[in-house]
């Protein structure tokens, strides 16, 4: 296992030289422990009602100006009908903490999915107690994305005035034992945050043993109290990537939607540093605008008629395969490829 001054060594070097060694170390790990296919997930934000007033997120209660929605029932089974017709094998839905997503009724959302059409459902609703995620589970999602933003305490308490870095944490550890494929992970570049920090995520992803890790550069919102910050450095944000690959090389790790608001063409990139999966928003037009934790999130993913034949393309153009199946965890599927 790398210790953490060797991470820490990976992520500071940022000479051009080391970069460009740092990437193909990554890129040759994923190919060898997970091979070349990229998974597409089709994203269905349902909900940016927030309990929560973190710092640096644009759908936080105490901002008043993005009108709220909640979709329907029947508009999100409408998009998993959709997705499923596209043949995308995942459905990530995706929402702030919204009190209405009671334990009951994402259980029924769940179930109607997963009865009704073929494919894996990641949730990604926030905080929930230990009998919740089990529920979940036994409704028949199959995974849970919570990401734990920094493993620094006073950091996290800073950034998040009503929660606790501790229940956090706990919460992922309920989410593992229910059986969920678990993913973690987080933002590169939050104001405060030092390469040290970083370096213990890296550690910390690796020790609870996480299954999939969303890691972007932050981007600040001009309607939080982080407005003013500057954003994350993306090519820092890129070799956390490539060490993230090197230290757990079965990881599934998305080339997330911020490394494509901060570059054109960064989410290409990050298929480059050890990225295997893509997020493709298929959220309504109509509440896409609307879920706006942060800003230009749609700017890497231009308006297509067919979204994910452009997410197809790019797979292709950079000499990958576009995965048909689940994209399940190798880790937890036992379909390492050593
Ligand atoms: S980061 Fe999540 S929990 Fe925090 S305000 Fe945004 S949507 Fe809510």
């Amino acid at each position: 296992m790398l210790s953490f001054d060797q991470v820490r060594d990976m992520l500071v070097s940022s000479d051009a030289e080391s970069c460009e060694r740092l990437r193909r170390a990554a890129d040759d790990a994923r190919k060898t422990c997970v091979g070349d296919e990229v998974h597409i997930r089709g994203l269905l934000e349902i909900s940016n009602h927030c309990r929560r007033d973190c710092m640096y997120c644009g759908l936080r209660r105490g901002n008043k100006k993005v009108p709220r929605y909640r979709m329907s029932d029947e508009e999100i089974i409408d998009v998993a009908a959709r997705l499923a017709d596209s043949g995308i094998k995942t459905a990530v839905i995706q929402s702030g903490e919204d009190p209405a997503l009671n334990i009951v009724r994402v259980c029924r959302l769940v179930e109607r999915i997963k009865s009704s059409f073929d494919i894996a459902v990641t949730l990604s609703l926030g905080e929930y107690s230990r009998e919740d995620y089990a529920s979940m589970r036994s409704a028949g999602a199959d995974r849970y994305l919570l990401r734990h933003e920094t493993s620094d305490e006073n950091l996290y308490a800073a950034l998040h005035p009503d929660s606790s870095l501790a229940n956090r944490l706990k919460c992922l550890e309920w989410i593992k034992d229910a059986g969920l494929q678990t993913g973690a992970g987080m933002m590169i570049g939050l104001p405060g945050q030092t390469i040290d920090s970083i370096a213990n995520d890296i550690l910390y992803l690796k020790s609870f043993g996480v299954h999939m890790a969303g890691i972007g550069p932050f981007i600040p919102d001009p309607d939080t109290p982080l407005g003013n910050a500057a954003a994350g450095d993306f090519d820092l944000a890129m070799r956390t990537l490539a060490v993230a690959r090197l230290t757990m090389p079965h990881l599934l790790i998305p080339a997330t939607t911020a490394t494509g608001v901060l570059r054109h063409g960064g989410r290409a990139r990050a298929l480059q540093f050890g990225a295997n999966v893509i997020m493709v928003n298929a959220t309504p037009d109509s509440f896409r605008e609307l879920y706006k934790i942060y800003p230009n999130k749609d700017r890497d993913e231009p308006y297509s008629e067919d979204p994910f034949k452009s997410a197809r393309d790019m797979i292709l153009s950079e000499g990958r395969i576009v995965s048909e199946g689940y994209g399940h965890s190798p880790i937890i599927f036992g379909t390492r490829n050593e």
